[in-house]
Protein backbone atom coordinates (compact mmCIF):
# COMPACT_ATOMS: atom_id res chain seq x y z
CA UNK A 1 0.00 0.00 0.00
CA UNK A 2 2.84 2.12 0.85
CA UNK A 3 4.95 1.64 -1.98
CA UNK A 4 1.83 1.96 -4.04
CA UNK A 5 0.58 5.37 -2.60
CA UNK A 6 4.19 7.13 -2.80
CA UNK A 7 4.33 5.99 -6.82
CA UNK A 8 0.79 7.81 -6.98
CA UNK A 9 2.95 10.80 -5.10
CA UNK A 10 5.45 10.80 -7.31
CA UNK A 11 4.24 10.03 -10.14
CA UNK A 12 2.33 13.82 -10.07
CA UNK A 13 5.75 15.10 -9.13
CA UNK A 14 7.15 14.19 -11.85
CA UNK A 15 4.14 15.28 -14.50
CA UNK A 16 4.10 18.58 -12.82
CA UNK A 17 7.50 18.75 -14.06
CA UNK A 18 7.01 17.48 -17.54
CA UNK A 19 4.07 19.91 -17.72
CA UNK A 20 6.53 22.83 -17.05
CA UNK A 21 9.05 21.17 -19.75
CA UNK A 22 6.17 21.05 -21.98
CA UNK A 23 5.12 24.45 -21.66
CA UNK A 24 8.77 25.60 -22.54
CA UNK A 25 8.37 23.57 -26.07
CA UNK A 26 5.55 25.13 -26.85
CA UNK A 27 6.53 28.75 -26.20
CA UNK A 28 9.68 27.31 -28.78
CA UNK A 29 7.64 26.29 -30.87
CA UNK A 30 5.31 29.71 -31.47
CA UNK A 31 8.97 31.27 -31.45
CA UNK A 32 9.18 29.31 -34.48
CA UNK A 33 6.19 29.77 -35.76
CA UNK A 34 6.67 33.81 -35.74
CA UNK A 35 9.93 33.73 -37.12
CA UNK A 36 8.86 32.00 -40.28
CA UNK A 37 5.34 33.94 -40.21
CA UNK A 38 5.86 37.43 -38.38
CA UNK A 39 9.26 38.23 -37.65
CA UNK A 40 11.07 40.90 -39.45
CA UNK A 41 14.11 40.13 -41.67
CA UNK A 42 16.48 41.43 -39.15
CA UNK A 43 15.39 39.35 -36.35
CA UNK A 44 17.24 36.97 -36.14
CA UNK A 45 20.67 37.36 -33.72
CA UNK A 46 18.27 37.64 -31.10
CA UNK A 47 15.36 35.30 -32.19
CA UNK A 48 18.76 33.12 -32.49
CA UNK A 49 19.58 33.26 -28.70
CA UNK A 50 15.76 33.42 -27.57
CA UNK A 51 15.51 29.59 -28.90
CA UNK A 52 18.82 28.42 -27.80
CA UNK A 53 18.41 29.19 -24.26
CA UNK A 54 14.89 28.40 -24.04
CA UNK A 55 15.88 25.07 -25.41
CA UNK A 56 18.72 24.48 -23.09
CA UNK A 57 16.75 25.22 -20.11
CA UNK A 58 14.42 22.87 -21.35
CA UNK A 59 16.90 20.41 -21.80
CA UNK A 60 18.41 21.25 -18.22
CA UNK A 61 14.67 21.39 -16.81
CA UNK A 62 14.43 17.43 -18.42
CA UNK A 63 17.42 15.67 -17.64
CA UNK A 64 18.31 17.23 -14.14
CA UNK A 65 18.94 14.93 -11.28
CA UNK A 66 15.15 15.30 -10.17
CA UNK A 67 13.68 14.06 -12.82
CA UNK A 68 15.54 10.83 -12.87
CA UNK A 69 15.35 10.52 -9.25
CA UNK A 70 11.32 10.54 -9.69
CA UNK A 71 11.45 8.10 -12.48
CA UNK A 72 13.39 5.48 -10.34
CA UNK A 73 11.28 5.86 -7.61
CA UNK A 74 7.96 5.21 -8.98
CA UNK A 75 7.03 1.46 -9.90
CA UNK A 76 5.37 1.92 -12.86
CA UNK A 77 3.59 -1.40 -12.14
CA UNK A 78 1.39 0.12 -9.47
CA UNK A 79 -0.20 2.86 -12.16
CA UNK A 80 -3.25 2.95 -14.24
CA UNK A 81 -2.35 1.41 -17.58
CA UNK A 82 -3.05 5.17 -18.96
CA UNK A 83 -0.42 6.61 -16.17
CA UNK A 84 2.17 3.97 -17.35
CA UNK A 85 2.14 5.30 -20.78
CA UNK A 86 3.13 8.13 -19.69
CA UNK A 87 6.38 6.87 -17.95
CA UNK A 88 6.75 5.36 -20.99
CA UNK A 89 7.53 7.68 -23.15
CA UNK A 90 9.08 9.86 -20.62
CA UNK A 91 11.56 7.25 -19.64
CA UNK A 92 12.13 6.80 -23.38
CA UNK A 93 12.86 10.53 -23.82
CA UNK A 94 14.55 11.06 -20.68
CA UNK A 95 17.35 8.21 -21.43
CA UNK A 96 17.98 10.00 -25.00
CA UNK A 97 18.14 13.58 -23.81
CA UNK A 98 20.22 12.48 -20.90
CA UNK A 99 23.07 11.05 -22.94
CA UNK A 100 23.24 14.70 -25.01
CA UNK A 101 25.01 17.72 -23.69
CA UNK A 102 23.67 20.43 -23.07
CA UNK A 103 26.30 22.44 -24.79
CA UNK A 104 25.87 19.98 -27.71
CA UNK A 105 22.02 21.29 -27.64
CA UNK A 106 22.49 24.53 -27.74
CA UNK A 107 25.54 24.17 -30.13
CA UNK A 108 22.82 22.59 -32.78
CA UNK A 109 20.32 25.43 -32.20
CA UNK A 110 22.58 28.06 -32.53
CA UNK A 111 23.41 26.89 -35.62
CA UNK A 112 20.41 25.63 -37.43
CA UNK A 113 19.21 29.25 -36.65
CA UNK A 114 22.08 30.78 -38.67
CA UNK A 115 21.29 27.79 -41.25
CA UNK A 116 17.87 28.76 -42.02
CA UNK A 117 18.17 32.51 -43.48
CA UNK A 118 21.71 30.98 -45.31
CA UNK A 119 19.20 28.53 -47.07
CA UNK A 120 16.63 31.18 -47.86
CA UNK A 121 19.12 33.14 -49.53
CA UNK A 122 21.18 30.45 -51.17
CA UNK A 123 17.97 29.04 -52.48
CA UNK A 124 16.85 32.20 -53.73
CA UNK A 125 20.11 32.83 -55.58
CA UNK A 126 20.56 28.92 -56.39
CA UNK A 127 23.97 29.48 -54.47
CA UNK A 128 24.44 25.67 -52.97
CA UNK A 129 27.94 27.10 -51.60
CA UNK A 130 25.84 30.07 -49.83
CA UNK A 131 24.28 27.07 -47.46
CA UNK A 132 26.92 24.81 -47.94
CA UNK A 133 29.64 25.37 -44.87
CA UNK A 134 26.30 25.74 -42.65
CA UNK A 135 25.31 22.33 -43.56
CA UNK A 136 28.40 20.47 -42.77
CA UNK A 137 28.31 21.80 -39.44
CA UNK A 138 24.90 20.64 -39.09
CA UNK A 139 25.77 17.53 -40.28
CA UNK A 140 28.76 17.27 -38.18
CA UNK A 141 26.68 18.37 -34.47
CA UNK A 142 23.83 15.65 -35.90
CA UNK A 143 26.49 13.10 -35.66
CA UNK A 144 27.86 14.02 -32.81
CA UNK A 145 24.37 13.90 -30.85
CA UNK A 146 23.60 10.76 -32.86
CA UNK A 147 26.49 9.17 -31.43
CA UNK A 148 26.36 10.26 -27.70
CA UNK A 149 22.82 9.03 -27.74
CA UNK A 150 23.43 4.98 -28.93
CA UNK A 151 27.22 4.83 -30.53
CA UNK A 152 26.43 1.13 -31.65
CA UNK A 153 24.15 2.05 -33.63
CA UNK A 154 24.42 4.38 -37.05
CA UNK A 155 23.44 6.99 -37.07
CA UNK A 156 20.82 7.69 -39.28
CA UNK A 157 18.88 5.14 -37.83
CA UNK A 158 19.09 7.24 -34.39
CA UNK A 159 17.94 10.49 -35.98
CA UNK A 160 15.31 8.97 -37.62
CA UNK A 161 14.11 7.64 -34.06
CA UNK A 162 13.65 11.42 -33.35
CA UNK A 163 10.89 11.43 -35.51
CA UNK A 164 9.59 7.57 -35.70
CA UNK A 165 10.51 5.94 -32.80
CA UNK A 166 8.46 3.46 -32.89
CA UNK A 167 8.58 1.96 -36.47
CA UNK A 168 11.62 0.17 -37.54
CA UNK A 169 14.27 1.94 -39.72
CA UNK A 170 14.40 -1.51 -41.87
CA UNK A 171 10.48 -1.92 -42.14
CA UNK A 172 10.87 1.51 -43.60
CA UNK A 173 13.18 0.91 -45.46
CA UNK A 174 11.37 -2.23 -46.45
CA UNK A 175 8.27 0.84 -47.41
CA UNK A 176 9.83 2.57 -49.60
CA UNK A 177 11.55 -0.12 -51.29
CA UNK A 178 8.25 -1.67 -52.34
CA UNK A 179 6.99 1.71 -53.19
CA UNK A 180 10.00 2.08 -55.25
CA UNK A 181 9.45 -0.98 -57.22
CA UNK A 182 5.80 -0.42 -57.89
CA UNK A 183 5.69 3.14 -58.59
CA UNK A 184 8.47 3.53 -60.94
CA UNK A 185 7.35 1.57 -63.34
CA UNK A 186 3.27 2.55 -62.99
CA UNK A 187 5.02 6.29 -63.42
CA UNK A 188 6.03 5.47 -66.52
CA UNK A 189 3.12 4.07 -67.56
CA UNK A 190 0.98 6.94 -67.06
CA UNK A 191 4.04 8.83 -68.65
CA UNK A 192 3.51 6.74 -72.05
CA UNK A 193 -0.60 7.08 -71.71
CA UNK A 194 -2.73 8.58 -74.26
CA UNK A 195 -5.04 9.59 -71.54
CA UNK A 196 -6.24 13.14 -72.35
CA UNK A 197 -6.25 14.15 -68.67
CA UNK A 198 -7.44 18.41 -68.10
CA UNK A 199 -4.38 20.28 -67.08
CA UNK A 200 -5.50 23.29 -66.26
CA UNK A 201 -8.35 25.12 -64.35
CA UNK A 202 -7.66 28.61 -63.64
CA UNK A 203 -6.51 30.06 -67.34
CA UNK A 204 -6.02 33.49 -66.21
CA UNK A 205 -3.69 34.18 -62.94
CA UNK A 206 -5.78 34.66 -59.56
CA UNK A 207 -4.87 37.38 -57.34
CA UNK A 208 -3.52 36.87 -54.06
CA UNK A 209 -6.82 38.06 -51.98
CA UNK A 210 -8.86 36.02 -53.83
CA UNK A 211 -6.63 32.71 -53.18
CA UNK A 212 -7.02 33.72 -49.49
CA UNK A 213 -10.50 33.92 -49.93
CA UNK A 214 -10.98 30.48 -51.85
CA UNK A 215 -8.72 28.57 -49.19
CA UNK A 216 -10.77 30.60 -46.01
CA UNK A 217 -13.82 28.97 -47.85
CA UNK A 218 -12.05 25.56 -47.89
CA UNK A 219 -11.58 25.56 -44.09
CA UNK A 220 -14.94 26.84 -43.92
CA UNK A 221 -16.38 24.03 -45.14
CA UNK A 222 -14.11 21.63 -44.07
CA UNK A 223 -15.24 23.18 -40.70
CA UNK A 224 -11.67 24.92 -39.72
CA UNK A 225 -12.00 26.20 -35.67
CA UNK A 226 -10.97 29.41 -36.26
CA UNK A 227 -11.61 30.14 -32.80
CA UNK A 228 -9.03 27.85 -31.49
CA UNK A 229 -6.49 28.49 -34.88
CA UNK A 230 -5.00 30.98 -37.78
CA UNK A 231 -4.50 30.57 -41.56
CA UNK A 232 -1.13 32.82 -42.18
CA UNK A 233 1.25 32.65 -45.21
CA UNK A 234 4.84 31.65 -45.02
CA UNK A 235 8.23 30.35 -47.57
CA UNK A 236 6.79 26.34 -46.78
CA UNK A 237 3.31 25.54 -45.36
CA UNK A 238 3.77 24.21 -41.82
CA UNK A 239 1.40 23.85 -38.58
CA UNK A 240 2.29 25.02 -35.37
CA UNK A 241 0.62 24.62 -31.82
CA UNK A 242 -1.82 22.49 -29.50
CA UNK A 243 -5.44 21.74 -28.41
CA UNK A 244 -6.07 25.35 -27.51
CA UNK A 245 -4.13 27.06 -30.47
CA UNK A 246 -3.86 25.70 -33.85
CA UNK A 247 -2.12 27.68 -36.37
CA UNK A 248 -1.47 26.66 -40.08
CA UNK A 249 0.00 28.61 -43.15
CA UNK A 250 0.16 28.50 -46.56
CA UNK A 251 1.72 30.15 -49.52
CA UNK A 252 0.16 31.48 -53.23
CA UNK A 253 1.53 30.75 -56.53
CA UNK A 254 -0.26 31.78 -59.62
CA UNK A 255 -2.71 29.69 -59.85
CA UNK A 256 -5.10 28.68 -56.61
CA UNK A 257 -4.80 24.91 -56.46
CA UNK A 258 -1.81 24.18 -54.90
CA UNK A 259 -2.75 26.64 -51.86
CA UNK A 260 -5.88 25.36 -51.69
CA UNK A 261 -4.37 21.70 -51.53
CA UNK A 262 -1.59 22.53 -49.21
CA UNK A 263 -4.35 24.02 -47.02
CA UNK A 264 -6.38 21.30 -46.71
CA UNK A 265 -3.05 19.54 -46.10
CA UNK A 266 -2.55 21.76 -43.46
CA UNK A 267 -6.23 21.36 -41.90
CA UNK A 268 -5.29 17.19 -41.22
CA UNK A 269 -2.70 18.36 -39.14
CA UNK A 270 -4.39 21.45 -37.61
CA UNK A 271 -7.05 18.65 -36.78
CA UNK A 272 -5.45 16.03 -35.26
CA UNK A 273 -3.60 19.09 -33.10
CA UNK A 274 -6.90 20.34 -32.20
CA UNK A 275 -8.48 17.22 -31.50
CA UNK A 276 -5.96 16.07 -28.33
CA UNK A 277 -7.41 15.84 -25.14
CA UNK A 278 -7.14 19.39 -23.54
CA UNK A 279 -7.53 17.74 -20.35
CA UNK A 280 -3.90 16.11 -20.92
CA UNK A 281 -2.49 19.46 -22.02
CA UNK A 282 1.06 19.56 -21.33
CA UNK A 283 1.45 15.44 -20.96
CA UNK A 284 1.91 13.11 -23.60
CA UNK A 285 -1.53 11.83 -23.34
CA UNK A 286 -2.44 15.50 -24.55
CA UNK A 287 0.67 15.49 -27.02
CA UNK A 288 0.50 13.67 -30.84
CA UNK A 289 1.86 10.46 -31.61
CA UNK A 290 4.79 10.85 -33.85
CA UNK A 291 5.27 12.05 -37.69
CA UNK A 292 4.13 9.83 -39.63
CA UNK A 293 0.74 9.37 -37.49
CA UNK A 294 0.70 13.21 -37.89
CA UNK A 295 1.34 12.97 -41.69
CA UNK A 296 -1.22 10.40 -42.25
CA UNK A 297 -3.96 12.56 -40.98
CA UNK A 298 -2.82 15.32 -43.57
CA UNK A 299 -2.38 13.45 -46.22
CA UNK A 300 -5.75 11.66 -45.39
CA UNK A 301 -7.91 15.42 -45.69
CA UNK A 302 -5.55 16.41 -48.67
CA UNK A 303 -5.45 13.42 -51.01
CA UNK A 304 -8.17 11.09 -49.64
CA UNK A 305 -11.09 13.95 -49.21
CA UNK A 306 -9.61 16.86 -50.78
CA UNK A 307 -8.92 15.21 -54.42
CA UNK A 308 -12.13 13.09 -54.36
CA UNK A 309 -14.64 13.86 -56.65
CA UNK A 310 -17.33 14.45 -53.83
CA UNK A 311 -15.10 17.22 -52.11
CA UNK A 312 -15.07 19.30 -55.50
CA UNK A 313 -18.80 18.88 -55.70
CA UNK A 314 -19.30 20.45 -53.53
CA UNK A 315 -16.29 23.10 -53.53
CA UNK A 316 -16.44 24.02 -57.21
CA UNK A 317 -19.91 25.57 -56.76
CA UNK A 318 -17.94 27.99 -54.59
CA UNK A 319 -15.15 28.98 -56.69
CA UNK A 320 -18.02 29.85 -59.19
CA UNK A 321 -19.25 32.41 -56.64
CA UNK A 322 -15.62 33.74 -56.16
CA UNK A 323 -14.45 33.87 -59.92
CA UNK A 324 -17.46 33.84 -62.00
CA UNK A 325 -15.89 33.67 -65.12
CA UNK A 326 -14.55 30.55 -64.22
CA UNK A 327 -15.42 27.84 -66.98
CA UNK A 328 -14.73 24.77 -66.14
CA UNK A 329 -16.50 21.45 -65.45
CA UNK A 330 -16.66 18.62 -62.14
CA UNK A 331 -14.62 16.18 -64.34
CA UNK A 332 -12.34 18.65 -65.33
CA UNK A 333 -11.15 20.08 -61.77
CA UNK A 334 -11.05 16.34 -60.63
CA UNK A 335 -8.73 15.45 -63.40
CA UNK A 336 -6.26 18.35 -62.94
CA UNK A 337 -6.42 18.28 -58.84
CA UNK A 338 -5.05 14.34 -59.72
CA UNK A 339 -2.78 14.62 -62.43
CA UNK A 340 0.58 13.07 -62.12
CA UNK A 341 3.31 15.75 -62.32
CA UNK A 342 6.25 13.15 -64.57
CA UNK A 343 8.06 16.20 -65.19
CA UNK A 344 8.30 18.20 -61.76
CA UNK A 345 11.73 18.70 -59.80
CA UNK A 346 9.53 19.94 -56.62
CA UNK A 347 8.63 17.46 -54.36
CA UNK A 348 5.79 20.10 -52.42
CA UNK A 349 4.61 20.25 -55.90
CA UNK A 350 4.69 16.65 -56.59
CA UNK A 351 1.11 14.40 -57.19
CA UNK A 352 0.40 11.96 -54.12
CA UNK A 353 2.28 9.26 -56.85
CA UNK A 354 6.12 11.09 -57.61
CA UNK A 355 5.73 12.46 -54.23
CA UNK A 356 6.78 9.48 -52.91
CA UNK A 357 10.32 9.40 -55.58
CA UNK A 358 11.20 12.31 -54.25
CA UNK A 359 11.24 11.21 -50.70
CA UNK A 360 13.43 8.02 -51.85
CA UNK A 361 16.13 10.53 -53.29
CA UNK A 362 15.55 12.39 -50.27
CA UNK A 363 16.05 9.41 -47.93
CA UNK A 364 18.99 7.78 -50.21
CA UNK A 365 20.73 11.12 -50.22
CA UNK A 366 20.53 11.70 -46.11
CA UNK A 367 21.67 7.87 -45.39
CA UNK A 368 24.85 8.50 -48.26
CA UNK A 369 26.34 11.80 -46.37
CA UNK A 370 25.15 10.92 -42.83
CA UNK A 371 26.14 7.26 -42.94
CA UNK A 372 28.57 6.89 -46.05
CA UNK A 373 31.62 9.31 -47.91
CA UNK A 374 29.18 11.49 -49.92
CA UNK A 375 30.73 14.86 -49.00
CA UNK A 376 28.63 18.17 -48.69
CA UNK A 377 30.00 19.47 -51.99
CA UNK A 378 29.15 16.30 -53.99
CA UNK A 379 25.25 16.65 -52.69
CA UNK A 380 23.75 18.39 -55.46
CA UNK A 381 25.29 16.00 -58.44
CA UNK A 382 24.18 12.96 -56.25
CA UNK A 383 21.04 14.71 -56.20
CA UNK A 384 19.92 15.25 -59.80
CA UNK A 385 21.61 11.54 -60.50
CA UNK A 386 18.90 9.74 -58.48
CA UNK A 387 16.11 12.38 -60.07
CA UNK A 388 17.62 11.21 -63.15
CA UNK A 389 17.20 7.71 -62.01
CA UNK A 390 13.97 7.29 -60.51
CA UNK A 391 11.67 9.95 -62.31
CA UNK A 392 13.79 11.07 -64.93
CA UNK A 393 13.71 14.45 -64.39
CA UNK A 394 17.14 16.60 -64.73
CA UNK A 395 16.91 19.55 -62.62
CA UNK A 396 17.36 22.84 -63.74
CA UNK A 397 19.67 24.04 -60.78
CA UNK A 398 20.32 23.36 -57.39
CA UNK A 399 17.27 25.39 -55.90
CA UNK A 400 14.94 23.19 -57.93
CA UNK A 401 16.95 20.18 -56.64
CA UNK A 402 18.30 19.54 -53.33
CA UNK A 403 17.69 23.08 -51.84
CA UNK A 404 14.08 22.84 -52.00
CA UNK A 405 13.41 22.22 -49.14
CA UNK A 406 14.32 23.84 -45.42
CA UNK A 407 14.09 20.18 -43.72
CA UNK A 408 17.99 20.26 -43.67
CA UNK A 409 18.37 23.62 -42.54
CA UNK A 410 16.81 22.84 -39.24
CA UNK A 411 18.85 19.68 -39.10
CA UNK A 412 16.15 18.02 -39.57
CA UNK A 413 17.86 14.54 -40.88
CA UNK A 414 15.99 11.13 -41.11
CA UNK A 415 12.40 12.98 -41.18
CA UNK A 416 11.69 12.75 -44.37
CA UNK A 417 10.40 8.69 -44.63
CA UNK A 418 7.81 9.51 -42.13
CA UNK A 419 6.40 11.91 -45.48
CA UNK A 420 6.09 8.27 -47.25
CA UNK A 421 4.86 6.40 -44.40
CA UNK A 422 2.39 9.05 -43.64
CA UNK A 423 1.13 8.97 -47.08
CA UNK A 424 0.82 5.18 -46.99
CA UNK A 425 -0.91 5.31 -43.83
CA UNK A 426 -3.13 7.55 -44.59
CA UNK A 427 -4.62 5.24 -47.13
CA UNK A 428 -4.82 2.01 -44.98
CA UNK A 429 -6.71 4.11 -42.11
CA UNK A 430 -9.36 5.46 -44.82
CA UNK A 431 -9.85 2.15 -46.33
CA UNK A 432 -11.06 1.19 -42.38
CA UNK A 433 -13.05 4.63 -41.63
CA UNK A 434 -14.57 3.94 -45.22
CA UNK A 435 -15.33 0.20 -44.08
CA UNK A 436 -17.17 1.43 -41.04
CA UNK A 437 -19.20 4.61 -41.72
CA UNK A 438 -22.35 4.21 -44.15
CA UNK A 439 -22.45 6.63 -47.27
CA UNK A 440 -18.73 7.89 -46.55
CA UNK A 441 -18.27 9.55 -50.25
CA UNK A 442 -22.11 10.97 -49.73
CA UNK A 443 -21.79 12.33 -46.38
CA UNK A 444 -18.62 14.28 -48.13
CA UNK A 445 -19.95 15.68 -51.26
CA UNK A 446 -22.71 16.91 -49.00
CA UNK A 447 -20.59 18.76 -46.83
CA UNK A 448 -21.50 16.60 -43.85
CA UNK A 449 -17.75 15.82 -42.37
CA UNK A 450 -18.74 15.10 -38.97
CA UNK A 451 -18.79 11.49 -39.25
CA UNK A 452 -15.32 11.45 -40.90
CA UNK A 453 -14.14 13.94 -38.06
CA UNK A 454 -15.78 11.83 -34.85
CA UNK A 455 -14.12 8.62 -35.93
CA UNK A 456 -10.80 9.93 -36.25
CA UNK A 457 -11.18 11.88 -32.90
CA UNK A 458 -11.87 8.65 -31.48
CA UNK A 459 -9.98 6.02 -32.85
CA UNK A 460 -6.48 8.29 -33.29
CA UNK A 461 -6.62 12.09 -32.04
CA UNK A 462 -7.84 11.42 -28.73
CA UNK A 463 -5.35 8.88 -27.54
CA UNK A 464 -2.66 11.33 -27.88
CA UNK A 465 0.97 9.07 -27.23
CA UNK A 466 -1.17 6.56 -25.03
CA UNK A 467 -0.18 3.90 -27.43
CA UNK A 468 2.66 3.38 -29.34
CA UNK A 469 2.94 3.74 -33.12
CA UNK A 470 1.98 -0.06 -34.32
CA UNK A 471 -0.50 -0.35 -31.49
CA UNK A 472 -2.05 2.67 -32.82
CA UNK A 473 -2.22 1.63 -36.36
CA UNK A 474 -3.06 -1.68 -35.47
CA UNK A 475 -6.37 -0.41 -32.49
CA UNK A 476 -7.33 1.60 -35.35
CA UNK A 477 -7.26 -0.85 -38.67
CA UNK A 478 -6.81 -3.91 -37.59
CA UNK A 479 -3.62 -4.27 -39.13
CA UNK A 480 -0.41 -3.13 -38.99
CA UNK A 481 1.82 -0.49 -40.84
CA UNK A 482 1.57 -2.23 -44.98
CA UNK A 483 1.73 -0.53 -48.44
CA UNK A 484 -1.01 -2.97 -49.71
CA UNK A 485 -4.00 -0.34 -49.45
CA UNK A 486 -1.82 2.78 -50.73
CA UNK A 487 -0.48 0.72 -53.95
CA UNK A 488 -4.15 -0.70 -54.19
CA UNK A 489 -5.98 2.82 -53.99
CA UNK A 490 -3.24 4.49 -56.21
CA UNK A 491 -3.36 1.49 -58.98
CA UNK A 492 -7.46 1.59 -58.79
CA UNK A 493 -7.83 5.30 -58.89
CA UNK A 494 -4.93 6.04 -61.28
CA UNK A 495 -5.18 2.94 -63.55
CA UNK A 496 -8.75 4.45 -64.28
CA UNK A 497 -8.09 8.02 -64.48
CA UNK A 498 -4.53 7.07 -67.19
CA UNK A 499 -6.63 4.24 -68.87
CA UNK A 500 -4.10 1.60 -67.83
CA UNK A 501 -4.87 -2.26 -67.08
MG1 LIG B 1 2.68 17.58 -43.53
Amino acid sequence: MQKSQNSKKNYKKLLKRVKKISNIGEALGFLRWDQEVMMPEKGTPARAMQISTLSSLQHELFTAKETGALLRKIESSELSEKKQSVIREVKREYKRAKRVPNELIEEISETTSKAIPAWEEAKEKDDFSNFSPFLKKTIELKKKYAEKINPDKKPYEVLFEDYEPYISLDKTEKILKELREELVPFIQKISSSEADINKEVFNEEVSENTQKELVKEALNLLGFKWDRGRLDVSAHPFTEGNQFDTRITTRFQKEPLEAIMSTIHEFGHATYTLGLPQEEYGTPLGESRDLSIHESQSRLWENHVGRSKEFWRLFLPKIKEKIPSLNTTLQEVYESVNQVYNDNPIRIEADELTYHMHIVVRFETERKFMEEDLEVDEIPQYWNRKMEKYLKISPENDSEGCLQDIHWAHGGFGYFPTYSLGSVLSAQIYEKVDSEIDNLQKNIAEGNFQPLKDWLRKNIHRHGKRYTTNELIKKSTGKSLSSRSYLEYIKRKYGKLYKID
